[in-house]
């Protein structure tokens, strides 16, 4: 069941795109490949809504996949904007906005001491495994299954067979010797971590894990598996890189480090921190962070990293989230539209549930509420593939892919909720 949305303008615009970039996009998931159809092009975006090349509107719950915490073009974040770019858009030399952001996110964050600005996700992490081999002066990563850290060469691995299994390559063109030096283990299993640690400690300079996994479907770890991990960690003198690029300044200021009370010892950043315009950070202890250039030996660099415009946007937005009540406002609208639609799930006995924690949500397809491992997943997406076109039917947006988690924003206000909740129920009735 494909939507019935006209989709005239972006069909021909995808058709153009596809002469140009592989698959007609500049990231793998906006092709709509899981769901049929067309991808839309999108055209403008206000508070919550979206319009596409077609002039179709949508109360978007993707927001950018996690960005855009005040939802689409926010006055303060536009303003800011408008007004670094006034003075220049790059200098390739440092700006007060950098310790002015720097600031705002340290003196607020009880975990890291010291930041370094970079341009993705992706690099963050890249530079975080890099400065926690510097440090430690050892070699292997231990990964989870089921996390996602961007595309970094030796994050691109899966579980062999058998636990505390050496990485095999998940893509083409990396190198298995490269992949050999991630170990994988599944997610929320104690016994198997003790006994990877137990064999493998000496070779491990980091564990890097999602403390929130939100790239496969919400696993919500127990507290105990990262309360042991840590643990672990400390015993071995191996570091535990937080990888926050989704749930820093997401589940609360201080992310998932702060939500759970467990101090790791390098986080990674993405998304939120700079407003919608690409900024990603790593930060760790004054000692750790020495050993990042100029300072010490683990090199890591960038042209566009610290940049006046972007730095500018995450100020502004950073600057909304810090304010008292902000995270608790946002999660109190989002348990409002998760359990309305829970209970229609009920009522009308469709077996689905969303899972949420702070304002992020999962739809979870055969009522699996508690799913903490990748593999317990249902991959038969037939179920989400119905209910996304429903829903882009009845002007709902949500990411294109059944792993993928939703985002409310303080844009989406309880009346707006309202709007949304009435059509998701619509969408569920249809697809029973
Ligand atoms: N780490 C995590 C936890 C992520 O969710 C993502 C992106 N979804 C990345 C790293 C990579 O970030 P980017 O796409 O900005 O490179």
């Amino acid at each position: 069941m494909t939507s019935k949305i006209k989709r005239t303008n972006s069909e021909a615009l995808y058709e153009k795109a596809k002469t140009y970039f592989p698959g007609g996009v500049n990231s793998p998931v906006r092709a709509f490949k899981s769901v049929d159809g067309a991808p839309l092009f999108m055209k403008k975006g206000k508070g919550v809504n979206v319009w596409d090349e077609d002039n179709n509107e949508f109360i978007d719950f993707c927001c950018s996949w996690g960005p855009l915490i005040l939802g689409h073009r926010n006055e303060k974040v536009f303003q800011a904007v408008v007004n670094a770019m006034d003075n220049g858009s790059s200098f390739g030399a440092p700006t007060a906005l950098e310790s002015e952001l720097a600031e705002l996110i340290l003196s607020n964050n009880r975990f890291i001491e010291k930041i370094r600005f970079v341009s993705s996700g992706t690099e963050a992490v890249m530079s975080a495994l890099r400065l926690a081999r510097g440090y430690t002066g050892k070699n292997k990563i231990l990964k989870f299954d089921g996390c996602y850290h961007g595309h970094v060469d030796s994050m691109l691995v899966n579980a062999g067979s058998g636990l505390a299994t050496f990485g095999i390559s998940s893509s083409a063109g990396v190198p298995e010797v490269l992949a050999k030096e991630t170990l994988v283990l599944p997610l929320n299993q104690i016994d198997a971590l003790r006994a990877c640690f137990e064999e493998h400690a000496h070779d491990i300079a980091s564990v890097i894990i999602e403390p929130i996994p939100a790239n496969n479907g919400l696993l919500l770890q127990e507290k105990t598996f990262l309360l042991e991990l840590r643990k672990l960690c400390t015993e071995y003198n191996v570091l535990l890189h937080f990888d926050e690029v989704i749930s820093g300044f997401r589940v609360g200021f201080e992310g998932a480090a702060g939500l759970y009370d467990i101090a790791p010892d390098i986080i990674t950043y993405g998304k939120i921190i700079g407003g919608g315009l690409p900024v990603g950070a790593y930060g760790a202890s004054k000692e750790i962070m020495g050993m990042v250039s100029p300072d010490g030996p683990v090199y890591q660099a960038g042209t566009l990293s610290g940049n006046p415009v972007a730095m500018a946007a995450g100020i502004a937005q950073l600057k909304e989230c810090v304010k008292p009540g902000f995270y608790e406002d946002q999660e109190e609208r989002t348990k409002y539209f998760v359990s309305a639609i829970n209970n229609h799930a009920k009522e009308i006995g469709f077996d689905f549930q969303l899972v949420s924690v702070g304002s992020i949500f999962w739809l979870s397809f055969d009522g699996k509420t508690t799913i903490r491992e990748s593999a317990r997943i249902n991959s038969d997406m037939a179920g989400f593939r119905k209910l996304f076109n429903a829903l882009l039917d009845r002007g709902i947006y949500i990411g294109p892919s059944g792993y993928e988690v939703g985002f409310i924003s303080q844009a989406h206000t309880k009346a707006i909720l309202d709007i949304a909740i009435e059509k998701f129920c619509d969408a569920m009735n249809e697809v029973m």
